[in-house]
């Protein structure tokens, strides 16, 4: 009889909210296995983040099982989102597109998910289980032992991508320090262009995005940076971890579970070895709490080991800004004031290189 009830379970399918790295790659898994998967994805079916992200290797391993080809060190977000969900559609994954998820109610033998339509709608949904890769922006799994706390401090930064060939063929920046503002340039791969960050110490909060943009236009302009790929962006980098990855049938992964400093160049990684978790939980025979279980201990201890890596990046990256140039930023800053930085180049290639490790 037990048996009977698990398998008649078993049917009802796993809910993922959000088709980001995370989400559609626990998704292809899930189906790839034959096991019943259905997305809700809160935007359309297009990604438009034109956000430049440099890979970790083990990321490109990853998405290359997943059977995308391999798309290099650097990419876009929207690139790697694009791909996933071009790869879902043909092998019949459901994703639906102008779907949000509101929240989840537990029950003893699964979860019911609201879902709010194109048009504003409600629906509920039965799941087997809820995987939230929504990126931490669903309130419901905010809350208790999910919540996330901040585990750094505020960490700003604007930044931009420029395709410039050989403009900046190394890590070139400068530190004006009696305003503590940082300029940093990245090539990225084959020199074909290269990422700004405008980087504030860790401790200043955003404070007006608008004015820190304006501040950001301000030394390009002076730079002669020319138009970048994509409109800048300003963001608080703020590190958070979730106090568990689970809850009953409820499972945090990638940046729902908890994001780390961008220099470190380790969030869609992250995303990717938190989706392997879950598809090698959930594809295991056995009681789904226990199942969700387990992958939320791979979760958590993945992104555990992130943040000591993270920490390790925010205080290299402090040395190095002071190692640079002592620069006027606001008034005097050009082109020949911008030196190398091999110790910063050194940092970011090895830290981009070490492995996240998780049990799994
Ligand atoms: C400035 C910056 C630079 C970065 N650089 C790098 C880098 O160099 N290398 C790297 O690996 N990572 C980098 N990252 C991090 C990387 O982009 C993220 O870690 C990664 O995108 C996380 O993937 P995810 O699938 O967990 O979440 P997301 O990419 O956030 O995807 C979440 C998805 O869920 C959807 N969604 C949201 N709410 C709901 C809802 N309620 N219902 C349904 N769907 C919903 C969203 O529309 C989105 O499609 C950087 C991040 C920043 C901010």
């Amino acid at each position: 009889m037990t048996s009977v009830i698990r398998s008649a379970a078993r049917e009802l399918p796993v809910i993922v909210a959000g088709a980001g790295p995370a989400g559609t790659t626990t998704a292809l898994g899930l189906h790839a296995a034959g096991e019943a998967v259905l997305v809700f994805e809160a935007r359309g079916p297009v990604a438009t983040r034109a956000r430049n992200i440099f890979l970790r290797p083990q990321a490109r391993d990853i998405l290359q099982e997943v059977g995308l080809p391999d798309p290099g060190r650097d990419t876009t977000i929207m690139s790697i989102e694009n791909d996933l969900r071009g790869l879902a559609s043909e092998r019949g994954v459901p994703v639906a597109y102008d779907r949000r998820v509101l929240g989840v109610v537990e029950h003893t033998d699964h979860v019911a998910v609201t879902v709010q339509g194109p048009r504003g709608g409600i629906s509920t949904v039965k799941g087997r289980a809820l995987v939230d890769a929504s990126g931490g922006r669903i309130a419901a799994t905010e809350t208790g032992d999910l919540e996330r706390v901040a585990t750094g401090p505020h960490h700003v930064y604007v930044t931009a991508q420029y395709a410039s060939p050989a403009r900046f063929d190394h890590v070139y920046g400068a530190f004006d320090r009696a305003r503590s503002e940082g300029m940093v340039f990245f090539p990225v791969a084959n020199k074909t262009g290269f990422v700004a960050y405008y980087d504030l110490p860790p401790g200043v909060p955003i404070g007006d995005e608008a004015a820190l943009l304006a501040r950001y236009e301000a030394i390009a302009g002076r730079l002669e940076l020319g138009p970048p790929v994509a409109a800048p962006q300003a963001f608080d980098a703020r590190q958070h971890l979730s106090r568990s990855a689970s809850r009953g049938r409820i499972l945090k992964i990638g940046d729902s579970a908890g994001n780390a400093d961008p220099y470190i160049g380790a969030g869609a990684a992250a995303a990717l070895v938190d989706a392997r978790s879950a598809v090698r939980a959930l594809t295991r025979p056995g009681d789904d709490v226990h199942l969700v279980g387990q992958a939320a201990e791979d979760v958590l201890a993945g992104h555990r080991n992130l943040g000591a890596q993270a920490g390790m990046m925010v205080r290299a990256r402090s040395l190095a800004l002071r190692s640079l140039p002592d620069v006027d930023l606001g008034e005097r800053l050009t082109a020949s004031d911008l030196r190398p930085s091999r110790f910063l180049d050194l940092t970011a290639r090895l830290l981009t290189h070490l492995p996240i490790t998780s049990s799994g």
